[in-house]
């Protein structure tokens, strides 16, 4: 009930504002979020690469208003890519970028996504690693398939995210899992409307799990983004029946989300990646997380009325 309303305060720059200033928001935006700079989370990044775990590194940001904020955003991935070079982590540390960070919202905004985009992969690439396309909403996704193939030309490790809520999942993920992809599968985090997307929690489970199998049992790389204990099992059966190795794909949780489950299926041997988020403009991620799960906003609320 409540995930919808705060799924449009997500959107609102009056409650972006309130919330920002309120003084007790950090101690749990912490939980969620890795750290405000480069410099927080590279101690993080060897903690958890020293534990058997992987990275996705995000830095928070979306829908910006102008090109000087999207060049921005590029240069604050090419110097994380930077400081990653002398760790010598390669694939175990990528990139997950949203375009609507690199100006795909604005006036010619396709091309100019691309444009920021492209010295992202190809630094990524000089280290030896990639980077990920995040799926943001229904409406940026024909842009973001469209720079993904593009990418893809001379970087063929670019990897997508598909939302099982989505009823045109099942057909990109048949085209993704027919030309090699790697590809991220997440339920979803923002607010569709219903003549796009399954509304019931029941049904974008069971379309995850149809999109899952089309995945394992195709040419690509399949990550499984979730944190859900019965997908995650499901997907170790689908594998299996697959005839996957434990290195032909892999799972991905985000950072403060279940971290004993990440540690769990590192130490059986699975690649266990950790979407890891830092930055100052956080609000737009951590209200998708506070919409997931009614407790976090229980916390969130109880933690303001107590100062
Ligand atoms: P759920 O059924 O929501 O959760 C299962 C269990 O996980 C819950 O019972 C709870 O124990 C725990 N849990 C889940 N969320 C939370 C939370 N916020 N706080 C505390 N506990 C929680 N969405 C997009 O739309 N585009 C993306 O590009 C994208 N990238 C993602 C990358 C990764 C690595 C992950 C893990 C998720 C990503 N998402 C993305 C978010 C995703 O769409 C879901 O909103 C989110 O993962 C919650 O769904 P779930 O599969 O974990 O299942």
């Amino acid at each position: 009930m409540l995930g919808p309303v705060i799924l449009a305060a997500s959107r609102s720059d009056r409650m972006r504002r309130l919330i920002s200033a309120a003084p007790v928001t950090k101690q749990v935006v912490d939980r969620f979020i890795a750290g405000e700079t480069v410099d927080d989370v590279i101690p993080i990044v060897q903690d958890l690469s020293a534990k058997g775990l992987e990275l996705t590194m995000d830095v928070v940001g979306e829908d910006i208003t102008t090109r000087e904020q999207a060049a921005a955003a590029r240069d604050a991935y090419l110097e994380l890519v930077d400081r990653l070079k002398p760790l010598e982590l390669g694939e175990k540390v990528e990139m997950s970028v949203k375009l609507s960070m690199f100006g795909q919202a604005l006036e010619g905004g396709h091309e100019l996504a691309l444009a920021n985009v492209r010295p992202v992969v190809e630094a990524a690439a000089e280290i030896g690693t990639t980077v990920t396309l995040d799926a943001e909403d229904h409406t940026t996704l024909d842009s973001m398939f469209a720079i993904h193939e593009e990418l893809r030309r001379d970087f063929p490790q670019t990897g997508c995210v598909i939302q099982a809520y989505l009823f045109r999942t099942e057909a990109d993920a048949r085209r993704l899992a027919a030309n090699g992809s790697r590809v991220r599968l997440v339920k979803g985090a923002y607010k569709e409307p219903a003549e796009v997307a399954y509304q019931q929690k029941h049904e974008i489970d069971k379309a995850y799990v149809r999109v899952l199998r089309t995945l394992m049992e195709g040419e690509g790389y399949p990550m499984i983004g979730s944190h859900d204990p019965r997908l995650i099992s499901i997907a170790q059966e689908l594998a299996r029946q697959a005839g996957r190795k434990l290195d032909e794909y892999e799972f991905q949780m985000l950072y403060g989300i279940r971290s004993e489950e990440h540690l769990r299926l590192a130490a059986e041997g699975h690649r266990m990646r950790v979407y890891t988020a830092y930055g100052t403009d956080w609000y737009g991620y951590f209200m998708r997380r506070l919409a997931e799960k009614p407790a976090n906003l229980r916390f969130f609320v109880r933690s303001m009325i107590s100062k």
